[in-house]
């Protein structure tokens, strides 16, 4: 399986390069000069160092120092250090997007349980992080990105196949198309299992899985059909989605929360809800400065804003509208949690696997925290994923009677 689209594609991102640069935000001299440090090209222009160029680009990536150069040194001569993407693969990567942030949240400090991405010209890798929430993962991959339902309760991808899965890695495809995500770090006992356990959902109501399904399935054929000018609608917004995805790591390195989710709305909002212990609250200002930036960042204006951080209140939130070339909007919330919530965050993010590290960056843990609730309000979260674990475990131990299902994941 090769990641390079067709040679146009590749035009077509280059053409979109030279355009750029005629507009005056544009204007990205120190990315035509990391790569024309030694020629007469740019000779006025500041030369960025590979070094440092790296290390802005993997703020919003979360990549390697290393993995970072190395995709800087492959990168065409006058590509962004983040290189945009296009046509069907730019709205395959917008669509993985919108399934990250509808898909019910996670409990991971990694954005959406993503570790990192890597954005190359004409394709992208998503690397997961290594939790201990594996049925969680492939659940996510399963019924959030793969499609799900008919003609009018169409959920997941429509179109989305599986061209390659095994060794922890999973090939995604758009039917009909060129466009490809690489997904890695999604185990592979897992996805089996919740892929024999969808087989089978599917059998019992008449219908075909598509995770390999050569053509569109009847349910996706009436969905596209019947809601062509959603999917129109989708394609509009496709390069924010793609831009945003692209830079998914930055909602890590610039802001300190401990739960994050996602929503979309109508057809053209990706909305990101980002919730801090007070401690660690986030400037706001801040996070959009960096979401901004001139190298890295998107064009976005802030349109309105909801803040009652001078009031102490615990839900802001920024309405933002893209700029040319991308349509469509973002939305920030910057929600707070209760101190005495403290402890039982620790719990879920222990529970889930993140890294102790990693916890206590995000949430400071204060003796003698005050509460003023009944005992019940504080501990049902990690009653609620303890329940959705078996769950999950039942479920696969019916489709496979003799296979891993008894394995101890929780
Ligand atoms: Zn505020
Ligand atoms: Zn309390």
């Amino acid at each position: 399986m090769c990641l390079t689209g067709p040679v146009a594609q590749r035009g077509e991102i280059r053409s979109a390069a030279a355009s750029n640069l005629s507009s005056p935000r544009e204007q990205l001299p120190l990315q035509a000069a990391l790569f024309t440090a030694s020629g007469p090209a740019a000779p006025k222009e500041p030369v960025m160092h590979l070094d440092d160029a790296a290390e802005l680009r993997r703020r919003y990536t979360g990549e390697s120092r290393s993995g970072a150069k190395a995709e800087l040194r492959r990168l065409p001569i006058g590509d962004p250090l983040i290189p945009r993407s296009s046509g069907d693969q730019e709205f395959l990567e917008a669509e993985v997007l919108r399934g990250l942030l509808e898909y019910p949240s996670t409990y991971t400090t990694r954005p959406f349980r993503v570790l990192r991405v890597i954005p190359q010209p004409t394709g992208m890798t998503i690397r997961f992080a290594a939790d201990a929430d594996a049925d969680g993962l492939t659940d996510f991959v399963a019924w959030g990105l793969f499609p799900a339902g008919g003609e009018d309760d169409m959920r997941g991808i429509p179109g989305l196949r599986l061209v390659y899965a095994g060794h922890n890695r999973m090939d995604l495809g758009l039917l009909g198309t060129h466009a490809r995500v690489r997904l890695e770090g999604v185990p592979s006992t897992s996805w089996r299992e919740i892929e024999a356990v969808r087989q089978r959902a599917a059998g019992d109501a008449g219908e075909t899985a598509p995770f390999r399904h050569p053509e569109l399935t009847l349910g996706e054929r009436a969905f596209t059909q019947r809601h062509s000018w959603l999917v129109e609608a989708r394609r509009g917004t496709a390069a924010l989605g793609s831009a945003l995805l692209r830079r998914l790591g930055l909602f890590r390195t610039a802001a300190d929360w401990h739960d994050m989710a996602g929503y979309t709305k109508y057809s053209d909002t990706f909305a990101f809800r980002m919730t801090f212990t007070k401690e660690m609250l986030t400037s706001h200002g801040e996070f959009l400065r960096q979401l901004t930036e001139p190298d890295c960042g998107i064009p976005v204006v802030q349109r309105m804003a909801a803040c009652s951080c001078a009031t102490g209140g615990t839900d802001c939130r920024l309405y933002l509208a893209s700029q040319p070339p991308y349509e469509g909007r973002v939305e920030l919330q910057f929600a707070t949690s209760w101190d005495c919530s403290a402890g039982e965050i620790v719990e879920v993010l222990r529970y889930a696997g993140s890294p102790e590290s990693e916890i206590a960056r995000y949430v400071p843990l204060r003796p003698g925290l005050a509460c003023r609730h009944d005992r019940e309000i504080h501990g049902r979260t990690l009653q609620f994923l303890q329940g959705l674990a078996g769950s999950r475990r039942a479920q696969r131990a019916e489709v496979a009677p003799t296979g891993s299902a008894g394995r101890g994941t929780r």
